[in-house]
C-alpha cells in the first residue's frame, strides 16, 4: 500500500500495488501531487495494469503517467478531459490545510490540476482482470459514485473496494452519489465472500468487519 502522507486525509487515499505472475496491477493512484510511477518497481518488461475504481480525484491524479489504464466503462468519456465536474478536482482549490509540506516552493493548491488520461480499457461487471496466476473478476458497485467499481478474485477472496466500501468514514452526499443504489450495493456484499478487503479509503478488513460496515450503513439509511 503506498499513500500520499502530506496530503489532506479527507483526500489520502490508499494506492495498491499487486504483484501477478505475468502482470502486475495498480490499484488507484492518488491525487497525483508528486509523480507517483517512480515509485513502483516492477521488473523490467513485465506489463503493469492500472485500474481506476472511479474518477474522483483523490484515485486519478496520478492515472496519466501510465502506459495501461483501466478504469470503468460508465465515466470512460471524462477520462479524456479530466472534466472536474466528474473528479472534484475544484473541491481542493480551496480545500484549508490541503497539504501539510510543499511538494516545490510557491506550490498552489488553487493551481492543482488532473492532466487527461483516456483509459485503453473500459471495465465494466463481469469483466476479467487477469494477472496469469490469479484473476479478478470486476464488480460494478455504485452508490459512492456512479461509476465506482471493485476487483474480486473469486477463488481466495481478495477484494480491491475502491471507495465501495472500506473502513472509515463513509462519504455518499457528493453530487453525484446515490444513497439508493449505495444501499444496494451493501446488501450484495453482504453475500460476498470476501476473505481480505482492501479500500480506497482506511485500514484493510476482513469479511466479518465488511459485513459490519455494510449493515451499520443500511441501517442509517433505514433510520427514520
Ligand atoms: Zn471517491
Amino acid at each position: 500500500m503506498l499513500t500520499e502522507p502530506f496530503v489532506h486525509d479527507y483526500v489520502r487515499a490508499n494506492i495498491w500495488h499487486f504483484t501477478g505472475r505475468d502482470a502486475d496491477l495498480l490499484v488507484d493512484t492518488g491525487m497525483g501531487i508528486c509523480p507517483l510511477a517512480p515509485w513502483i518497481e516492477t521488473p523490467e518488461g513485465k506489463p503493469l495494469l492500472v485500474v481506476a475504481t472511479h474518477i474522483h480525484l483523490d484515485h486519478v491524479g496520478s492515472l496519466h503517467e501510465f502506459p495501461w489504464r483501466a478504469g470503468p466503462r460508465m465515466s470512460a468519456a471524462q477520462f479524456e478531459s479530466m472534466d472536474e465536474a466528474a473528479t472534484y478536482a475544484y473541491m481542493f482549490h480551496d480545500l484549508e490545510g490541503a497539504v501539510s509540506k510543499l511538494p516545490e516552493p510557491g506550490w498552489k493548491a488553487s493551481d492543482y490540476k488532473i492532466p487527461p488520461a483516456p483509459l485503453t480499457r473500459t471495465l465494466d461487471e463481469g469483466d476479467v482482470v487477469d494477472l496469469g496466476d490469479r484473476q479478478f473478476r470486476v464488480l460494478h458497485l455504485p452508490g459512492h459514485s456512479p461509476d465506482s467499481i471493485a476487483l474480486f478474485d473469486e477463488t481466495d477472496g481478495l477484494f480491491f473496494s475502491g471507495d465501495a466500501i472500506y473502513d472509515a468514514m463513509l462519504i455518499d452526499d457528493l453530487p453525484d452519489s446515490d444513497r439508493t443504489a449505495y444501499a444496494g450495493t451493501m446488501r450484495r456484499l453482504l453475500d460476498l465472500p470476501i476473505r481480505s478487503g482492501h479500500g480506497g479509503h482506511g485500514p484493510s478488513f476482513d469479511g466479518r468487519r465488511m459485513r459490519e460496515i455494510a449493515s451499520a450503513y443500511l441501517r442509517s439509511v433505514s433510520a427514520p
